[in-house]
């Protein structure tokens, strides 16, 4: 039998899960530029273990890099110890390593929400001023692609109608940094992005989870590719944020049509149930009820 999830009274009808932007070919890319397999292999580990292991040792650092190195200290044990210090949350220690990535075909729309992150990431983005779009190319969302003819050939049109616009200003000598204000957020754009594995988990936990906006869900489910083909280790803590946690904080889903974990409502209701069954039976747990 399936448990029914707890939900506050009144709460609304389950909405739909939102569809897995990975089924569509978006034209966007997501290339690991910095470090390649090599490095990783020969350094990321055995840094960030020495970075953990100093805060526990009598040794200096560069004697545990020197043994994690050489293999004196068996890499599965390195790899244990990191998973520890990183799902105990010490986040400092894999601030040491970084990745830069080559992101290309993304719209303004989806830039405009990756530079909101502010800790631990450097962006540089492709100039609206100083380069003059000959073809500047557009993203167009499945929705819209998937909608009734009459409505997508208005979308088109309209994007087509700011591309040409911003054609005919540039060549009329209106400079470059004025004639963009025609384009849509639809407008591809590049950047590189460089971050440390810190600010790294922390960005997929917000963008990997199905309550992020699709374009950047994609982005994010091609950076974990990414990461994952120099380092399937390193790779596996790029989850939804609710995956180490174990339970879902979103108050967007106490509907729980996201089933990846239990809201955590979910698990408050079945805790202070259980501690009411403790109560009820003379015993107590050793927390206060909500
Ligand atoms: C699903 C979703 C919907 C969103 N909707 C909106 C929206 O409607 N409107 C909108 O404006 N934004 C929206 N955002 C953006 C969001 O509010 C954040 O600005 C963005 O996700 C950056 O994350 P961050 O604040 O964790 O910053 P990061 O720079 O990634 O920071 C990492 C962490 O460092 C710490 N930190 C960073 N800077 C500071 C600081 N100055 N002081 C103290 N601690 C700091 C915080 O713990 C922070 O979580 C949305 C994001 C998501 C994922």
């Amino acid at each position: 039998m399936t448990a029914e999830p707890l939900r506050p009274p009144g709460s609304p009808e389950r909405s739909s899960i939102p569809r897995n932007p990975g089924r569509h070919e978006l034209g966007m890319r997501a290339t690991l530029l910095f470090p390649d397999r090599e490095i990783v292999d020969r350094y990321y580990v055995p840094l960030i273990y020495t970075a953990c292991r100093t805060c526990y040792s009598e040794l200096d650092p560069d004697e545990i890099m020197a043994r994690a190195l050489d293999g004196r200290v068996d890499p599965a044990k390195q790899r244990e110890l990191i998973g520890r210090v990183i799902e105990s949350g010490h986040g400092s220690t894999i601030e040491h390593v970084v990745f830069s990535f080559g992101i290309s075909g993304v719209s303004r729309t989806l830039s405009h929400q990756l530079v909101r992150h502010r800790a631990g990431v450097a962006f540089d983005q492709q100039s609206q001023r100083y380069v003059k779009f000959k073809g500047a190319s557009t993203m167009t969302p499945a929705t819209i692609a998937e909608a009734d003819d009459d409505l997508r050939d208005r979308f088109d049109e309209h994007i087509r109608g700011g591309l040409g616009l911003y054609g005919d200003l540039v060549e009329a000598g209106i400079p470059g940094e004025d004639a963009r204000f025609v384009f849509p957020n639809a407008t591809r754009t590049n950047l590189v992005m460089t971050t440390n594995l810190r600010a790294l988990i922390h960005m997929s936990g917000l963008r990997l989870c199905t309550m992020a906006q699709w374009e950047i869900r994609r982005l994010f489910q091609l950076i974990r590719h990414e990461v994952f083909a120099v380092s399937p280790f390193l790779g596996s803590f790029l989850a939804p944020k609710c995956v180490p946690l174990g339970y879902c904080d979103e108050a967007g889903n106490r509907d729980e049509h996201c089933p990846i974990r239990p809201h955590k409502d979910t698990v408050l209701g079945a805790w202070a149930e259980k501690a009411r069954a403790a109560k009820a039976a003379g015993r107590d747990l050793p927390i206060a009820e909500g």
